[in-house]
């Protein structure tokens, strides 16, 4: 297990131990939790920053850096299963958080091999072919751009390797996911976020707002933070803390891998068969892949961060339907686990039952089309008590 993001990473923040107060505690150091603890900091509040590994060590370093639109659905289902308006008002937030996200790229210059170069959907049946191209004709008459390619149109190496439909959006991006987080988390701590790494969050007493307990252990020894508010962006894991999310926030497994540098033969991230498989070649020419998910989808749970060997296989089998990387080595395989919702949408804002807390999860596939926002919205929670954000995706939904 070696995620090609993450070689050479280890805490390097002071664990936390003994009792301290706090305005606000944020839990977990992926996008959510950096984005959160940026905004925070940067409104004057100083937040206590817990995570029990390090920062971008859980999906937000062992993605594929696609910076997408949209759900994991495609644009015509995610109409049919929301309505239109819902539907297209959730497409366009998560543009919003795309341009919002490489604002920060120039703001904090973030090396992170941040490109927009579009992304390329492939069709792998007749059936998925006229989805996407309904898809690409609501994308258009909804003003945001979607280019049909079939035929000669579509680059030989997808004809080639099988492919025949293709739709191309201009307006998606890539990153060095890992490397985006951890400059959003540099700006985070300078502005005066106080992180502790190697600190794992066990138990959250919520006596009211204005009074909350989080309980916390490391190396260092027990620990505790008395605070008026407590954000929880911890995603897959939220329901270990906050038994609101045990049956509305599900572990989803993800496979990847990584080649040793492979000639330039993709020029965008690339996702097929309803965006299960996925794949793009970063800066370097190596080619980072991933999914596969749908061939052992009851196995492919879970937060344990395992090797799948019959996807891992048959993911190398698809890389070489594309003759060109036959004899790349592949030199980094990895897993990594997702928070699905179990309506497919973010969940934000206040946790029922938990005075006090408030939380940012259930990305379910899709963190980097939605997350930034999403932190940045927890934020504006504490300092103003509402988000335009956080109410379009309230925890309320779910509330029993
Ligand atoms: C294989 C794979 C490929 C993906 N590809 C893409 C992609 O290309 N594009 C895209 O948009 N999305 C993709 N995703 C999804 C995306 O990575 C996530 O949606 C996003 O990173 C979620 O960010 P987050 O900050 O909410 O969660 P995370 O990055 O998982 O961060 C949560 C953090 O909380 C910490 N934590 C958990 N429990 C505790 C606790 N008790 N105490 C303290 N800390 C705790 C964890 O250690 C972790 O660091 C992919 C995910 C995987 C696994």
């Amino acid at each position: 297990m070696n995620p090609y993001w993450l070689e050479g990473l280890k805490p390097e923040a002071a664990p936390l131990s003994g009792a301290v107060d706090a305005d606000v505690v944020v839990i977990g150091a992926g996008l959510c939790g950096a984005s959160a603890a940026l905004a925070l900091a940067e409104a004057g509040l100083a937040p206590r920053w817990v995570e029990r590994g390090y920062v971008s060590v859980g999906a937000s370093g062992r993605n594929a850096g696609f910076v997408l639109q949209g759900t994991a659905e495609r644009y015509s289902r995610a109409i049919a299963v929301m309505g239109h308006e819902r539907a297209r008002r959730v497409h366009a937030w998560s543009r919003e958080n795309h341009a919002a996200m490489a604002g920060a790229v120039s703001r904090y210059d973030i090396d992170c091999a941040y490109q927009k170069r579009g992304s390329l959907q492939l069709a792998c049946s007749e059936d998925e072919e006229r989805e996407l191209l309904e898809s690409a004709a609501l994308l258009t008459a909804d003003g945001f751009p979607a280019r049909v390619l079939v035929g000669a149109d579509l680059p030989a190496c997808y004809r080639d390797a099988g492919f025949h439909t293709g739709v191309h959006l201009p307006d998606d991006g890539e990153l060095h996911p890992a490397q985006f987080v951890r400059g959003l988390a540099r700006a985070a701590v300078s502005a005066g976020a106080v992180l502790h790494e190697a600190t794992a969050v066990d138990r959250i007493d919520a006596q009211g707002a204005g009074d909350v307990t989080v309980h916390t252990a490391s190396a260092a020894g027990a620990g505790t933070i008395r605070a008026s508010l407590v954000v929880v962006c911890t995603n897959a894991y939220a329901g270990g803390i906050l038994p609101f999310f045990a049956d509305k926030v599900d572990p989803v497994r993800g496979q990847m891998l990584a080649t040793a540098p492979a000639p330039a033969l993709f020029d965008c991230p690339v996702y097929a068969d309803h965006g299960f498989d996925y794949w793009r070649q970063d800066e370097h020419g190596r080619i980072v892949l991933g999914g596969w998910r749908n061939l052992d989808p009851t196995a492919e749970v879970g937060t344990d961060e395992t090797l799948h060997e019959g996807i891992q296989t048959r993911m190398v089998e698809f890389l070489h339907r594309f003759a060109p990387l036959r004899d790349v080595p592949i030199t980094h395989r990895w897993s990594g686990t997702m928070g699905f919702s179990r309506d497919g949408l973010p969940i934000c804002g206040p946790v029922p039952g938990a005075p006090g807390v408030m939380a940012a999860v259930g990305f379910t596939g899709h963190g980097f089309g939605f997350a930034f926002l999403a932190g940045k919205a927890m934020a504006e929670l504490v300092t103003d008590g509402r988000s335009d954000f956080a109410d379009a995706f309230p925890s309320r939904r779910f509330a029993v």
